[in-house]
């Protein structure tokens, strides 16, 4: 049962301002005020020490209690996110269980003590000309987190997705804004860590959720002085608007943006020769994958002009008018979807003729053909299309094709084609790519991210706001914790995991 309110210091709250979701049959959620904004982040710092203080192993049973308790509510979070999203069950019954095995995957790694990157420099009383002073280093949970749900994983970037588990796994409090595209979605899952909480007497605040339809929730959040960093996923526009609020504020935080990127499949002309349909036909299934809405979507493929390219192209088209209509996430998003196939359709020919959708919210794919040089030339066409819209990018050599990769932005991801006759040009375009993406695949497709520990779902910016930082798999936790130093620290007030 859904209540419509905020989780807020261990309570639901309502506010004065509601907004009724049409998906919900008008169920009502209450928007959180800026003074219940205030509560959240106070009460989070306030919560802070005690919920970092707790041991790993106490936090781990937390994480998995959470874990049980999302279980417990399986159906109905299927049911209303179906509801929400147009999203198939299929695919939300496999986020669900992503998320818990987030989650189970944090508690585990709470188990060994491999990622506080504990330091010791032993004393040297007697070094000359000075002696050495006993040096030891942790990482300590950096404080109150904020985390913005994504709009297009309800559930495994959202209210009890990687931010957050990670963020509660490094011994942070956790303030969720939901996404108003799945407001009740998100209170389901605050109502299992909430649950999650009681069952295993954590500090109140550990855990709360907002809801907001504005921009002016979010900005309170990451604007507070008691929030310490924020994780986002969502659109380039919003999440460089809430990085710079960070960085103007008195006193600048880390921010985490999960933005937007292209994903380029460079497809090498060996493999070309050897399986451009197959390639082609790969292609088209990878884009067109849950409406396209995936941040690893490949957005352009890029290979020299030709017989293989023809075969290729032939295979993605064939692919794509095979695909049936899919329902978008939001209106916003299909209307953006749409805006930037009409933008990119007046300056690249249109190779798929696909139908007009008929269902609200639904999207049908688009994918066009334009030479390297004019791609290159054309700022309009190497910006991300959130949806199934793609680029079939053709050049006039391998050279062009490095010059291509030279001027790429940041990306999530880049992809090499290629067979053992094409290893010289991977070598000549791998030291190029490194520099562009934060994760380079051979042979596959980017869409599907492994959550694991050696994972890297982040990259140079516009990709992500942070190089430094991944929002996939165990190294998500670093991105909460800060190095602290103790010099000479007796052993009776060092943290426990330091102490010989
Ligand atoms: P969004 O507009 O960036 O919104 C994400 C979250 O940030 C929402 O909670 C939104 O809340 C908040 N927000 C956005 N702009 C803000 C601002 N200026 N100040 C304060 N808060 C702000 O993303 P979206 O709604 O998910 O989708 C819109 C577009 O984002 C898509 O068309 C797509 O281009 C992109 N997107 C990209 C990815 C990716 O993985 N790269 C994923 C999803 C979406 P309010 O609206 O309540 O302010």
């Amino acid at each position: 049962m859904l209540y419509g309110k905020n989780l807020i210091d261990g309570a639901w709250v309502g506010s004065e301002v509601t907004l009724a979701s049409a998906d919900l049959d008008g169920q009502v959620f209450a928007q959180a005020s800026p003074e219940q904004i205030d509560v959240a982040c106070r009460a989070a710092r306030r919560d802070f020490r005690a919920y970092s203080a707790l041991p790993r192993a106490t936090r781990a049973a937390f994480l998995r209690e959470c874990a049980d308790q999302i279980d417990a509510l399986g159906d109905e979070i299927t049911r209303t996110a179906m509801a929400e999203t147009g999203l198939p069950e299929a695919r939300l019954v496999g986020e669900r269980g992503r998320t818990t095995g987030q989650l189970k995957m944090f508690a585990d790694l709470l188990e060994s003590t491999e990622y506080l990157d504990i330091r010791k420099d032993a004393a040297l009383p007697d070094r000359a000309p000075l002696p050495r002073p006993d040096l030891r280093l942790i990482h300590k949970a950096i404080g109150p987190v904020a985390v913005f749900g994504a709009s297009n994983f309800p559930l495994a970037f959202s209210t009890a997705g990687g931010d957050t588990a990670s963020a509660l796994a490094a011994g942070c409090p956790v303030i969720v804004k939901g996404h108003g595209a799945h407001a009740g979605t998100a209170e389901l899952v605050g109502q299992a860590i909430a649950k999650a909480m009681e069952a295993c007497g954590m500090p109140q605040a550990t855990f709360q959720m907002i809801q907001g339809a504005s921009n002016e929730t979010g900005s309170a959040l990451v604007t507070h002085p008691e929030i310490s960093a924020v994780g986002f996923t969502g659109s380039l526009a919003g999440g460089r608007a809430l990085f710079d609020l960070c960085q103007a504020r008195p006193v600048p935080i880390p921010f985490y943006g999960e933005l937007g990127s292209i994903n380029p499949m460079f497809c090498l002309p060996e493999a070309m020769v050897a399986r451009a349909a197959e390639i082609g036909g790969g292609w088209a299934g990878s884009l067109t994958m849950g409406a396209g809405q995936f941040c690893t979507n490949p957005g352009i493929a890029v290979m020299v002009k030709g017989a293989e390219a023809d075969a290729f192209e032939a295979a993605a088209v064939a692919g794509l008018q095979g695909t049936a209509e899919q329902v978008m996430l939001t209106d916003g998003i299909k209307a953006a979807y749409e805006a930037g196939v009409k933008t990119w359709s007046e300056l690249a020919p249109e190779l798929a003729g696909c139908p007009a959708p008929k269902g609200a919210r639904a999207a049908m794919p688009a994918v066009f053909k334009v030479s390297a040089k004019d791609w290159m030339a054309t700022r309009a066409l190497q910006h991300e299309v959130f949806g199934a819209a793609g680029i079939l990018v053709l050049c006039e050599d391998t050279a062009e094709m490095e010059a291509l990769a030279e001027g790429l932005e940041g990306q999530l991801t880049a992809t090499l084609q290629m067979d053992a006759g094409d290893t010289a040009l991977g070598q000549t375009l791998l030291p190029i790519l490194e520099e562009k993406a934060g994760r380079i695949l051979a042979n596959g497709f980017p869409t599907g991210v492994e959550v694991a520990p050696a994972m890297m779902h982040g990259g140079p910016y516009p990709a992500s706001t942070d190089v430094r930082g991944t929002s996939v798999g165990t190294l998500a936790i670093t991105r909460w914790l800060r190095p602290v130093s103790y010099q000479n620290v007796p052993e009776a007030l060092l943290p426990a995991d330091l102490r010989d």
